[in-house]
């Protein structure tokens, strides 16, 4: 079997910056026997660097057989090294990555899981996102187990210009309390609640916020400090009584591999479509083991991200809980791009059944959707 394309399809999503367009981004992966991959390289901002990354790294794979999905990595990785070790070259790498699992998956006749390892557990459990305490009371009733709740003081809406380090007031700490407190009394003890403050904090307001919270039990403390810097953001988790979660901004296995070996963190989170892809987010999920940390993945971005997030979860020992976003907090097409979107079932995702990532996309719905620039 021999690759013969590889295609990009932008198409309108919901998410957008001022200058900085987001679209959802679809690879398909064209073979000379009719199987095509399905992929995802969506990731937020920036959907059109990453098309034209992805159309540079098809050409280095034109001609080669998709099973050699090791190889193929290596070779797109190296290419592109010297300038891409992070960022737009790994989510594009990401992209075609997925692609190719999933027609190792369509041919061999099984759901990606089983090709790395088969499943530890048959539903995946997920969280939620929530911004108020009565949001929480919603999803909860919804039977979802696991919601990340913000505060208000982690999202500054007064028009003034976003700087981080910030600081941190009395009156903002005590109000991110209250308000989580309330999350906490509305959704009771059996429901799990995260936060994420989105490396806004220095170090001294993260760790004093990250120890007020302490009473609310937080499942995880997501992104207290930005994570460039390893050692303080070890000094913060090493400081706080609540476990800190850390990893949206990191890529492939050398950029998770300081932060497990120092335990700056107690738990991480990557991402699918930004750690180089299927393998390599298993890679790094074995390295967390080897330090008893779970990983609990990020996944903001597409409803395929998702479905390759299930598989990845299914598999690996350490999973905990995959970050979920249905089709009522984004936009209303996201599902209907998909012939099998990921499905909620009481209070988890099914794992996809079907052969490769179990999933299609809809031709019609990416073309009525398409994404012009
Ligand atoms: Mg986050």
């Amino acid at each position: 079997m021999k690759i013969t394309e590889v295609k990009v399809h932008l198409v309108q999503s919901w998410r957008k910056t001022d200058h900085i367009a987001s679209p959802w981004i679809f690879v398909q992966v064209y073979t000379d026997e009719g199987v095509v991959g399905l992929g995802d390289a969506t990731n937020w901002p920036g959907g059109t660097i990453i098309k034209q990354a992805i159309d540079e790294l098809g050409k280095l794979i034109i001609g080669e057989d998709p099973f050699n999905i090791e190889l193929l990595y290596h070779r797109m990785y190296h290419a592109l090294q010297q300038i891409g070790q992070t960022g737009v070259v790994i989510a594009a790498i990401s992209g075609i990555e997925i692609a190719l699992w999933d027609i190792v998956g369509k041919t061999s006749g099984q759901p990606i899981y089983n090709l790395i390892g088969g499943v530890c557990r048959d539903k995946i459990r997920f969280y939620s996102h929530a911004s108020t305490p009565e949001e929480c009371g919603r999803l909860a009733e919804k039977g979802v187990t696991a919601i990340k709740a913000y505060f208000p003081a982690a999202i500054p809406d007064n028009g003034e210009h976003i700087t981080t380090p910030r600081s941190i007031t009395i009156l903002e700490e005590k109000q991110a309390l209250e308000h989580m407190m309330r999350c906490r009394e509305v959704v009771g003890d059996a429901v799990d609640i995260a936060t994420d403050v989105g490396c806004r904090y220095s170090s001294s307001a993260a760790i004093r916020l990250g120890n007020r919270l302490e009473e609310v039990g937080l499942l995880f403390y997501e992104e207290p400090v930005s994570p460039e810097n390893i050692e303080a953001l070890a000094r913060v988790t090493a400081s706080v009584n609540v476990p800190v979660c850390v990893g949206e901004r990191q890529y492939t296995r050398f950029g998770f591999r300081d932060m497990i070996a120092s335990q700056a963190v107690d738990m991480i989170m990557p991402d699918v479509v930004r750690t180089g892809g299927i393998m390599e987010s298993k890679k790094i999920a074995s390295m967390a083991e080897s330090y008893y940390m779970q990983v609990s993945p990020h996944n903001p971005n597409n409803a395929v991200s998702t479905v390759a997030s299930l598989h990845l979860m299914a598999n690996i020992p350490n999973a905990l809980v995959l970050e979920y976003v249905d089709d009522e907090q984004d936009a209303p097409w996201r599902n209907d791009l998909l012939t099998d979107p990921p499905l909620v079932d009481n209070g988890y995702l099914r794992l996809p059944e079907k052969p490769g990532l179990g999933t299609e996309l809809v031709m019609d719905v990416v073309n009525k959707y398409r994404f012009e620039g």
